[in-house]
């Protein structure tokens, strides 16, 4: 049997399209599923008596903004810091 190079070409180039499906496939597929989540959080700290909270970052928050009251004295929050934490470290009580 003599293929001719037409029929060659074309069987290369259907390898080739099967092996990119499978590639891609294999790519889209989720990935480890106990990958960790991440939130941003940011710590308030009263300007009065030095009282820390913990929140959820909102838009438009930055560092150095004053936001919210102490619930301790009733004087001005300011965020010291914004930073990402997991998400389990976050839900699981202190
Ligand atoms: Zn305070």
């Amino acid at each position: 049997m003599n293929l001719d190079p037409n029929t060659l070409y074309n069987i290369l180039m259907l390898a080739i399209v099967v092996a990119l499906i499978v590639y891609l496939y294999l790519e889209s597929r989720p990935r480890k599923p106990q990958r960790e989540e991440y939130v941003t959080r940011v710590l308030l700290k009263c300007t009065s008596c030095g009282y820390r909270i913990e929140r959820d970052f909102e838009a438009g928050d930055f560092i150095g903004l004053e936001k919210g009251k102490c619930p301790k004295c009733g004087g001005a929050t300011k965020i010291t810091g914004i930073y990402a934490v997991e998400k389990s470290k976050v839900l699981k009580p202190q």
